[in-house]
């Protein structure tokens, strides 16, 4: 049973995320086509999560959202829909750290402490980066 759940749960999560790829392709064709151009972060973290691949990473298999992982993906995709901010788009933590050395692409960037969530760059505002960055000093390795 443990299984199945799991297994639909995934299947839940890539219907989310296929949806928002078709969404997302369609909208950037519409905006090449009305010369409009996005901030090239966005575009850049598409290119390494094309596919739902590298999606609702989590480094560390004992830290994870308690959420599933459809829903972890739909906060995802709500947090690339809106402003960057300084918070994980996930759980709400504040507190966000550098991580390098990850096993996936992209190899490095910020992990939320709280549920452990590799946040999209684009998700962040420059100071937030910034800032998870410095954090990075603090958290033991
Ligand atoms: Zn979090």
């Amino acid at each position: 049973m443990r299984l199945v759940a799991a297994l639909d749960e995934l299947e839940e999560a890539r219907a989310v995320w296929l949806a928002y790829e078709v969404e997302f392709a369609e909208r950037r064709k519409k905006e090449k086509h009305d010369g409009l151009r996005r901030p090239g972060s966005v575009d850049d973290w598409h290119r390494l999560t094309w596919g739902g691949f590298g999606v609702a990473w989590c480094d560390d298999p004992a830290v994870h959202p308690r959420e599933p992982l459809a829903e972890v993906l739909r906060r995802l995709i709500a947090a690339l829909e809106r402003e960057p901010g300084s918070t994980c788009p996930v759980c709400g933590g504040e507190q966000l750290a550098w991580k390098y050395d990850l096993d996936h692409e992209p190899s490095a960037g910020p992990v939320c402490t709280d549920c452990g969530i590799l946040v999209p760059r684009p998700v962040l505002t420059p100071e937030s980066l910034a800032d998870a960055r410095r954090a990075r000093l603090l958290v033991s390795a």
